[in-house]
């Protein structure tokens, strides 16, 4: 740290990701990435021509992309926002909607990056404990009277709650913003989209990086009435208005014309997630019920620290949290069949030789 840093983040702990390694010799379970390419579409639209016109800024408004994920919603595109990256939503939501006056409420065991946030921000925050079984009690969210943030399917859990219990925590706190980030609603959960219009407080943020193969490109986007839409525009042109590259936008559009084929591999992943959580189970693991793209999973034998070191020295990564009540687990994203299957050999090795 030098001696310039306001003081406002002297003690500000930044948010780790998962490791990322430059070189392709793990098999790589650790940041809930596809493991399919982008489709064939996306591919071919970003091509020489496009690449020729990085000289020019790309269009702030993202126009034409709106409309694309407004018709594919349901939605207007006044109802649209884009992101780079969902974090930038998330980042953008706790700049707007909260300070030490108005404050937010999220699970204790959920995305890494919400306390963060709400620490870059001075926001007074809450983290409400999950109940034994890891669920979310959605009563502790209501009538809180302070900007909700639920993950759903939450992270690192994979569990998911109902559109009855967002509901009920969107009428009780009509005065505070309640943000539902499905990064992984489409590995089976259920969307609260169609809720937008009924509900002038609700935000649900979605991403390209999990379902739709684009972690690397940088896009998310965020679905809500027209006014908190208009707040989220405000924050980004008073940021950076160009904050979604040429490249990213044209291959935004490419994704949602091949929606089948991101459907379909949705549906290649449930189906590994469901052999592999009856696999583990067999080798004796309690694994969470998940609807992502990743499963939670401890074993009695193995600690969670143990076995993200013994699987990384057989090539595999997978991410643990050294945290209070999750320390036991290892989250697991969801690989192709192949790597799901030698990660399973690996798994019983490990287990075999305690
Ligand atoms: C991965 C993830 C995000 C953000 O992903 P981006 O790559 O920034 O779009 C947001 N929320 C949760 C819960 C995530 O797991």
């Amino acid at each position: 740290m030098s001696r310039f840093l306001s003081s406002r983040f002297a003690n500000l702990v930044a948010y780790t990701p998962g490791e990322q390694p430059r070189d392709q010799q793990y098999i790589k379970l650790n940041t809930n990435e596809s493991p399919y390419p982008p489709s064939p579409e996306v591919i071919e639209r970003i091509n020489a021509d496009e690449v020729k016109r990085l000289n020019l800024y790309p269009d702030p408004a993202g126009k034409s992309l709106k409309e694309k994920l407004a018709k594919l919603y349901g939605v207007e595109k006044e109802n649209i926002f884009l992101s780079n990256g969902s974090d930038d939503i998330l980042n953008f939501a706790f700049m707007a909607y909260c300070d030490e006056k108005r404050g937010v409420a999220f699970p204790e065991i959920s995305y890494g990056f919400y306390p963060v946030y709400a620490d870059l921000y001075h926001v007074t925050h809450v983290k409400l404990p999950l109940r034994e079984d890891f669920s979310i009690d959605y009563k502790d969210y209501c009538n809180i009277n302070k900007m909700v943030v639920i993950a759903n399917p939450n992270a690192p859990t994979g569990m998911e709650i109902g559109l009855f219990e967002i509901e009920e925590i969107l009428k009780s706190n009509p005065n505070y913003v309640v943000l539902i980030d499905e990064a992984y609603v489409d590995f089976g959960g259920t969307s609260a989209v169609g809720l937008v219009g009924k509900y002038p407080n609700l935000m649900v943020s979605m991403t390209y990086s999990k379902s739709r193969s684009m972690a690397g490109a940088r896009l998310g986007f965020a679905i809500a009435s027209k006014e908190i839409i208009e707040d989220l525009e405000k924050i980004k042109f008073s940021t950076n208005p160009y904050n979604i590259n040429r490249l990213t936008l044209v291959a935004g559009e490419a994704a949602v014309d091949s929606n089948t084929y991101y459907k379909e591999n949705a549906k290649k992943i449930i189906a590994t997630r469901e052999t592999t959580v009856k696999a583990l189970k067999n080798l004796g693991f309690l694994v969470l019920d998940s609807k992502a793209n990743f499963i939670f999973a401890r074993h009695d034998k193995i600690s969670g620290g143990e076995f993200y070191a013994e699987i990384k020295k057989k090539g595999i990564l997978v991410r643990h949290f050294e945290k209070e009540k999750i320390r036991d687990f290892v989250r697991v994203t969801i690989g192709t069949d192949g790597q799901m299957d030698i990660f399973l050999q690996k798994t019983a090795e490990i287990l075999n030789e305690r």
